[in-house]
């Protein structure tokens, strides 16, 4: 019988998703992981990230939470509170303290350079995984019958054409990958434009270590939300403590550049403070202290659901499949995981996966497990940033009282991210065991 450890894998991009999936394959015994991407090194922005339970359950399985770097430096977040931007009064404060008793890890905050740094390094030690930077895929020629074959290109050289066993579509919102999949599937889902922009910044300790009020929120463990009309912003503190991290999302009235491979689209500082400039004192005083040149800006985005995300032996993962908007910050995490059920599924395959037809029917079984629960997490983040940016009227009263009955009678919390029933159905979720039990049953009932 033929030995899955033996099949080829190319996986497209080297962002979240597609590092996640090259050490993923890797740990499993895979021997021939390739992984191309555009940009000509990991090129991550400096920001911030949420590295909720969920996350840190398949990063520590893969040997990247427990005594890494990332974890020497994450905070380890006891509650978030949201707060009414203009008058900074709190409309309800969550407490977190209990979410690693519940779920077996906490939910942290992180640097995205530690994140990625640290999945990439893991790669690095891996004999398997090779790296192929500035190389972008072009095409995919053939999604079978037989082996999908692709063509890639070197900035610096000639198209080469390809075969793999698997191909991991791993190329984010601007993914080539479902591009081509859904123009031989004759599917049309073009990315939309959210409507919605973020700024994000960092604020380092020196700055911010004169102001009393403004170093409490330092060294807070706590997440943050100023919430107004059609706006908010999220903040907290990073790398020990050492930087504060904000992200903001307002409408994209200053047409945000969509992100390059570097994602560092430049944002104008007074445009940013303008459009903060009803929020209370506090957070002007923050978005002061950004120096000029240093505000990053992007256009957020989205497409409707795919009907499809595998073909063949082709599958897509992460923003290249279900793009979010980050109200929920799960973005990453599901783009992980799905790398985590990938690996599983494909190791499952009946006959090492020598038969295409067998691949293909394992991918449509990665598909059946992940397409619900990312797309229900979609769809919460677009909720609570509809309820999270009411303006005056109605609808906004009813959200506050909802926040007052949340802070006094333990309601449940309109924000989606901060409620503890939804936190209970993603963080509880063990996306790689759920792979594992359910497997037989899914390939046996596809036809
Ligand atoms: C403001 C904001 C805040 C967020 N906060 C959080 C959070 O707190 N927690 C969380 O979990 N998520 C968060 N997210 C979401 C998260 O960042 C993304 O969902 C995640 O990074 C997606 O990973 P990915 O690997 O699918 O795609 P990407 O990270 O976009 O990676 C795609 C990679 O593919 C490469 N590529 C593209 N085309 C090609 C090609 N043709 N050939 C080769 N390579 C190619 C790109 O260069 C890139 O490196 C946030 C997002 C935003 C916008």
């Amino acid at each position: 019988m033929a030995d899955y450890r033996d099949l080829r894998i190319s996986v497209i991009g080297a962002g979240m998703g597609g590092l996640a999936s090259a050490l993923c394959f890797a740990r499993k015994g895979f021997k021939h992981i390739d992984v191309y991407e555009t940009a000509s090194n990991l090129g991550f922005v400096g920001a911030g990230i949420q590295l909720a339970p969920n996350m840190l359950r398949i990063l520590d399985r893969l040997g990247c939470w427990e005594g890494s770097q990332l974890q020497r430096e994450a905070t380890t977040v006891r509650e978030t509170k949201i707060v009414d931007g203009p008058t900074n009064s709190e409309l309800v404060q969550v407490d977190l303290s209990d979410v690693e008793d519940k779920y077996g890890y906490p939910h942290c905050t992180g640097h995205r350079a530690s994140l990625a740094g640290g999945l990439y390094e893991a790669c690095q030690k891996e004999p398997a995984v090779t790296f192929h930077f500035a190389t972008s895929l072009v095409r995919i020629d053939s999604f079978g019958p037989g082996r999908p074959k692709i063509t890639v290109k070197a900035r610096e050289g000639d198209d080469k054409t390809l075969e793999t066993d698997v191909l991991i579509g791993a190329d984010g919102i601007k993914s080539v990958s479902r591009y081509a999949m859904l123009r031989e599937l004759k599917i049309d889902a073009e990315v939309e434009d959210t409507g919605q922009a973020a700024y994000r910044i960092m604020l380092d300790r020196d700055k911010m270590e004169p102001f009393p009020e403004l170093l409490a929120l330092l060294d807070a463990k706590c997440a943050m939300r100023w919430i107004g009309e059609k706006r908010h912003i999220v903040a907290y503190p990073i790398s020990g403590h050492t930087i504060y991290n904000i992200s903001t999302c307002q409408p994209d009235t200053n047409f945000a550049a969509t992100t390059n491979a570097s994602y560092t689209t430049k944002g104008d500082k007074t445009a940013m403070k303008k459009v903060y400039d009803d929020f209370c004192p506090l957070v002007q005083q923050m978005l002061d202290m950004v120096p000029d040149g240093e505000v990053c800006e992007w256009r957020l985005r989205s497409h409707e659901p795919l009907s499809q995300w595998t073909l063949g032996s082709v599958a897509l993962l992460g923003d290249a499949c279900h793009p979010t908007l980050p109200h929920m910050a799960q973005g990453a995490a599901m783009a992980i995981e799905d790398a985590a059920v990938l690996a599983e599924v494909v190791s499952l395959t009946p006959g090492g996966g020598s038969d295409p037809e067998a691949l293909a029917k394992s991918l449509r079984v990665y598909e059946l497990l992940r397409k619900e629960t990312t797309w229900m997490r979609v769809e919460m983040a677009a909720y609570s940033g509809r309820t999270l940016h009411l303006g005056e009227g109605k609808a906004k009263e009813e959200r506050n009282k909802q926040f007052a009955m949340a802070r006094e009678k333990g309601a449940p919390v309109p924000d989606k991210w901060a409620s503890p029933e939804v936190q209970q159905a993603i963080y509880s979720h063990d996306c790689m065991k759920e792979a594992v039990q359910k497997f037989p049953e899914l390939y046996n009932s596809l036809t």
